[in-house]
């Protein structure tokens, strides 16, 4: 199974990404993690890619399609995946259609997370999470039972993404109306589209994603847009 998640930034993809990958077992994706972890290594496609990151700009299509051409041939990737973060342009849609059409898989699922703009600047700035085991945290709704300890793994190293900034998250948010909105017309004239409330509790969220996955575990209360 192929499924995306779309949505702008601080609408809950990754945490909705970790949430199907623990139930239903399929590979996350997340090109945002695999171009932070270029950067972090100092490829030529991390250090290509850092300063427009860190201005909240589209990484070019070339990189970032190369880099998912390369993840799908993994054997780690060849029963599905999460794909979080990406397609984020048009000329994106198209070439992971093409890269699934060759391995005879095609998307099964597109869920967009809905989310109140005004929300996400708050939601994104506070965001910080654990060094060792990733947990996210936010400084004003959901911090560690024990301050400074990771409630999770107990670690107690947090990390801050440098693009996780009012003016930047600004930025991204207009680059996802510009740019990545646009493709959702593409998905829903195939059918594919399912609308969740990204402003509901996480766990309503979650179910609502698992109702659509897995239709036998359906809730009369999915916080359903549309
Ligand atoms: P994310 O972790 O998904 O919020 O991504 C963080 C940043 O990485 C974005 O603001 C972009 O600069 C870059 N990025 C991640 N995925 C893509 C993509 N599919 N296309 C272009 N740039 C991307």
């Amino acid at each position: 199974m192929d499924i995306l998640l779309l949505g702008p930034p601080g609408a809950g993809k990754g945490t909705q990404a970790a949430h199907i990958r623990e139930r239903h077992g399929l590979l996350h994706l997340s090109t945002g993690d695999m171009l932070r972890s270029a950067v972090a290594r100092g490829t030529p496609a991390g250090l290509a890619a850092r300063e427009i990151m860190n201005c909240g700009g589209l990484v070019s299509d070339d990189i970032i399609i190369g880099m998912i051409a390369e993840r799908l041939d993994q054997p780690d990737a060849r029963g599905g995946a999460i794909f979080d973060g990406f397609p984020r342009t048009p000329l994106q849609a198209e070439a992971l259609d093409q890269l699934l059409a060759a391995k005879g898989r095609g998307i099964n699922h597109v869920i967009e997370l809905v989310v109140d703009a005004a929300a996400l600047v708050d939601r994104v700035s506070g965001r910080f999470t654990c060094g060792t085991c990733n947990a996210g945290y936010h400084d004003r709704h959901q911090r560690p039972a024990e301050e400074g300890i990771c409630d999770h793994c107990g670690g107690d190293r947090f990390t801050r993404r440098p693009d996780d900034n009012a003016a930047t998250v600004a930025t991204r948010l207009a680059e996802y109306e510009a740019k990545t909105a646009p493709i959702l017309p593409y998905y829903a004239a195939r059918g594919l589209v399912r609308k969740l409330d990204g402003m509901a509790a996480i766990e309503s969220v979650s179910q609502a994603v698992d109702a659509i996955l897995d239709p036998a575990s359906a809730s009369i209360c999915e916080p359903v847009v549309s």
